[in-house]
């Protein structure tokens, strides 16, 4: 059983509320992704398994911004210490926070996943969250003695749960509260300030390991997958889970558990050390679906190796296979195959919408002008018309992973018919012996494999060198798309051309 399905098993009875979410300190990157994906499984899990369900996910744009990240100029010094929804975005237009959220919120609607976005700033604006902060303030001793005895963490004497925003200076890490008295908060600053703030406005927030079960409480959460360091012994899942039941008196939500994403050869993905692809830039430079097969594939507690460049074309490459399993025409030995092609695809497809994005990858650098493009899928049996106006967009998508991640090995320009090049009479012989048996033959890929492997074996070549010289002659590299398959999307015309020069040099 697939482990969005496995996990619905163990949810509680009744309608179900998922709760993802992330601070908008930076670009949303690929690592974030299995954040929102996770719980986009789960969500889809449970209402194929007949439970009402909602998916949320929460911008926490509330939190300060922490330090001056690399992506910022030095200008940022003097937010520091500010909640990002009220700090400038770095292009001037609108909040900071909206800034990272909106190419997010694209992304999440390319690869078809829709949450509902409410923003930390809305919860404490609105007064969502005002009941379950005065809660806490109630029980400010209680909740300190959980977070230490949890997590260990001495808290200063003057702690509170809730940190107010000065008014003055607008930080929210530098007040202290003085006293509380429904519904007002009055507090000091570090600034020299002395103010009052409204707990059911956004004038102040609650700290993190208590929004997160105010959240629960006030949003009626009951599943959240979270990563796996809130999940440490004495994280802030433990401590939560404390406070929801002893403090809120609810039961905390079902927790998953999800391991990191990594970037081959870089580490962890972090937008703050600059280690990370934008998830936006991703599902522009390989197919959406990939995104979300990515997350589907692995089981949560293991780590995601993920690698932009040729690990995108064997990725798609088994996606396909796994498609392949699902409309009956593949066995696989992974059992959950066809349920993760199920919530891989972005939506339905039908058998004539889809082209291998490997296929896609080498016939788009042989013809690279569109309409030779849509001729040259259309000999290899797929009707780009039928696609309709996905296909541009599945074109450009291949472009900039040619431009952006593709490795040079899988790069290649179709030699010009007089493209200079230096053969040894062997080779010449080898290459004569090929175009001999060319008359009368079929066009084909499995056809033209075969006359290749004939020739080669004729002349005593190795195989390998002997595919080798073809390559010479056709792209100049050793190595490219398998022989047979490429030469039966090339002219033949322009391939007997090409081979003839080469031997009269
Ligand atoms: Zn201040």
């Amino acid at each position: 059983m697939h482990w969005a399905d496995a996990f619905t098993k163990d949810l509680y009875p009744g309608d179900q509320v998922i709760s993802t979410g992330i601070s908008p300190s930076g670009p949303i990157h690929v690592g974030n992704m299995r954040e929102i994906l996770t719980g986009a499984f789960i969500f889809q899990a449970a209402e194929d398994a007949g439970m009402k369900s909602e998916l949320l996910y929460l911008c926490d744009d509330m939190d300060p911004l922490r330090k001056v990240y690399p992506f910022l100029d030095q200008s940022y010094s003097r937010y520091v210490g500010m909640p990002l929804y009220r700090i400038p975005a770095p292009d001037g237009n609108g909040s900071y926070s909206d800034y990272f959220l909106r190419p997010f919120i694209e992304t999440l609607d390319i690869i078809n996943v829709h949450p509902r976005v409410i923003r930390s700033s809305e919860l404490y604006r609105d007064g969502i969250l005002m009941k379950a902060i005065d809660i806490a303030l109630n029980n400010s001793e209680r909740i300190a003695r959980i977070l230490k005895e949890i997590s260990g963490r001495e808290l200063e004497p003057s702690w509170a749960p809730y940190n107010a925003i000065c008014a003055s200076c607008g930080r929210i890490n530098t007040t202290t509260m003085v006293s509380y008295k429904y519904p007002y908060v009055e507090y000091t600053c570090k600034c020299g300030y002395s103010g009052t703030a409204d707990i059911g406005r956004d004038q102040g927030k609650l700290p993190w390991r208590i929004e997160w079960p105010a959240k629960w409480y006030a949003l009626s959460v009951t599943a959240e997958p979270f990563g796996k360091d809130h999940g440490a012994p004495g994280g802030s899942y433990d401590t939560g889970k404390e406070i929801a039941t002893l403090i809120y008196r609810i039961n905390p939500p079902k927790p998953l558990v999800y391991e990191r994403i990594m970037l081959k050869g870089k580490g962890a993905m972090h937008s703050s050390t600059g280690i990370a692809i934008p998830a936006r830039d991703l599902v522009e430079s390989a197919p959406p679906e990939l995104l979300r097969f990515l997350i589907a594939r692995i089981q949560p507690a293991r780590h995601i190796d993920f690698d932009p460049g040729l690990g995108i074309l064997n990725l798609a490459d088994e996606y396909e296979k796994y498609r392949e399993v699902y409309f009956g025409k593949e066995k696989s030995n992974n059992p959950d195959a066809s349920r993760i092609y199920e919530l891989s695809r972005v939506r339905p497809e039908n058998e004539a919408e889809f082209i291998s994005f490997r296929h896609l990858i080498t016939l788009l650098q042989i013809y690279p002008e569109e309409s030779n493009l849509r001729d040259a899928l259309k000999r290899s049996g797929i009707d780009t018309d039928k696609i309709g106006a996905s296909f541009h967009k599945m074109v450009n998508t291949a472009k900039n992973w040619l431009q952006n991640y593709a490795p040079e090995e899988v790069k290649f320009n179709v030699l010009k018919e007089t493209s200079p090049l230096v053969l040894n009479e062997g080779e010449k012989k080898l290459l004569e012996e090929f175009l001999s048996k060319l008359d009368g033959a079929s066009w084909d890929a499995d056809t033209l494999h075969n006359l290749l492997h004939e020739a080669i074996k004729s002349r005593n070549y190795d195989p390998k060198y002997g595919f080798a010289l073809f390559y010479r002659v056709l792209i100049g590299k050793e190595k490219g798309p398998r022989l047979g398959y490429f030469l039966s999307h090339l002219d033949k015309n322009m391939i007997v051309a090409r081979i003839k020069f080469a031997i009269s040099q």
